[in-house]
């Protein structure tokens, strides 16, 4: 993977520091930090810096009112005070917030008419997921991967056990842990499971503002997409695009850094100069 960081473009430049800009959006909805992901939980400061670009999204949005959600409880009555509608593409009934597929709407009408489409990668899917699909694509990874380190005996039998029967949030606690050993937990085993699936009750899917493109690979495409407020943010989940609703050449002043992977740019928290881990990859 050739990674560029862009922290040396004019777009860069004055990139605000993500968390100040959170600070200022969150003091807008007249949200505290503190009571939506405790500063002093590792996993919830990762996913924060990970997949928080969504905390950043217009006024026009109902971001989440927690880092992590727990319990399908929870993100039943966010959901529900959101709101989302449906379109169909194709076969597939897709959900988003209205805002949000608003844009979608507007964006594959615009692809249409240079003879491309926007479609839904794995159907339904690709837009509002509750609770339990966030556990079952977590598993989906979780479980594969256990058994691959355990065949190559990187993990006992015990402590699979173990790691199988953990709450989730120890288990997620745990995964991560692991992957600094380099026992990663992604589709292909190579990478954080962070950019394969989200951590049970994080994803952006779940806050109904991400939708998987199929045509993700087509640079035209994913300009449209830009143009419309939909952007790619986070590392290494190509297919994955968010909607922010905010124009590209004002992500930097929102506490977002572009980082351009294989040609792709990606919006990520402007958290620090550092190498991100993701990146070595
Ligand atoms: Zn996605």
């Amino acid at each position: 993977m050739t990674v560029t960081s862009k922290l040396e473009d004019n777009n860069n430049r004055d990139s605000v520091p993500f968390y100040s800009a959170l600070d200022k959006a969150l003091k807008k909805r007249k949200i505290k930090l503190d009571g939506m992901c405790a500063p002093t939980d590792p996993v919830g400061k990762r996913i924060l810096e990970e997949y928080g670009a969504v905390f950043l999204a217009t006024k026009k949005v109902l971001p989440p009112p927690r880092c992590v959600f727990t319990n399908e409880d929870q993100v039943t009555r966010f959901q529900e005070e959101a709101g989302w509608e449906q379109e169909r593409i194709g076969f597939d009934y897709i959900e988003l917030q209205p805002e949000a597929l608003k844009h979608l709407r507007k964006a594959r009408e615009e692809a249409q008419k240079e003879g491309l489409d926007i479609t839904p990668r794995d159907g339904a899917e690709a837009a509002r997921r509750n609770y339990e699909d966030s556990v079952r694509l977590w598993n989906s990874r979780f479980i594969p991967a256990l058994d691959y380190w355990l065949s190559k005996g990187r993990l006992t039998e015990s402590r699979v056990t173990e790691l199988k029967g953990l709450p989730l949030s120890q288990q997620i606690a745990e995964v991560l842990e692991l992957e600094n050993a380099g026992i990663y937990f992604s589709k292909d085993l190579s990478k954080s499971i962070l950019y394969s699936i989200a951590a049970p009750g994080t994803s952006q899917h779940i806050h109904m503002l991400a939708f998987d493109v199929n045509e993700f690979e087509n640079p035209r495409v994913r300009e449209i997409l830009a143009k419309h407020g939909w952007f790619q943010t986070v590392l290494s989940d190509l297919p994955h695009f968010t909607f922010l609703g905010l124009k590209e050449k004002d992500l930097p002043k929102h506490g977002l850094r572009g980082v351009e992977v294989n040609g792709q740019t990606f919006w990520i928290p402007n958290v620090d100069g550092s190498k991100h881990p993701g990146l070595d990859k």
